[in-house]
């Protein structure tokens, strides 16, 4: 399907809000909204969201997806920081990452997914000296 034809960089940017941040346009959240912010409609209050029930499942599903990926996210970060706590010092990256696919390997497929999540979060990985990380809380 190309919903892209007609609308382009409103729907593009309501596709890249469902995949990005999960968020629904207004309209798709209560029955009653107008549409007149969802995006920017020409004319005011045409929203092509409303009036296409398959881009709205489309955007349903890339919302899912976004849940999804966010909840394996969680795990993933949650299964790094037992790895930590159970050695109890600080460890490089790349032996968190060994430590971790060792564990599990369907979780991550490999040491660079490992090292993208370590150095991206310094509200739990705090990096200590060069690419050796600890937690901040234990
Ligand atoms: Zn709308």
């Amino acid at each position: 399907m190309d919903f892209d034809s007609n609308f382009g960089p409103e729907l593009g940017q309501l596709e890249h809000n469902a995949r990005f941040n999960g968020e629904l346009p207004p309209c798709m959240l209560s029955k009653t909204y107008d549409c007149l912010d969802c995006c920017l409609s020409e004319p005011i209050g045409e929203c092509p969201v409303k009036a296409d029930t398959d881009y709205q499942s489309y955007l349903r599903v890339t919302k899912e997806s976004f849940n999804l990926q966010a909840k394996i996210r969680v795990l993933k970060i949650t299964h790094l920081q037992n790895v930590l706590r159970k050695h109890k010092l600080p460890l490089h990256w790349e032996y968190i990452s060994t430590l971790a696919i060792k564990e599990a390997p369907n979780l991550f497929p490999s040491k660079d997914s490992v090292k993208g999540l370590v150095f991206n979060n310094p509200d739990i990985f705090i990096q200590i000296r060069d690419g050796v990380f600890a937690l901040k809380k234990y």
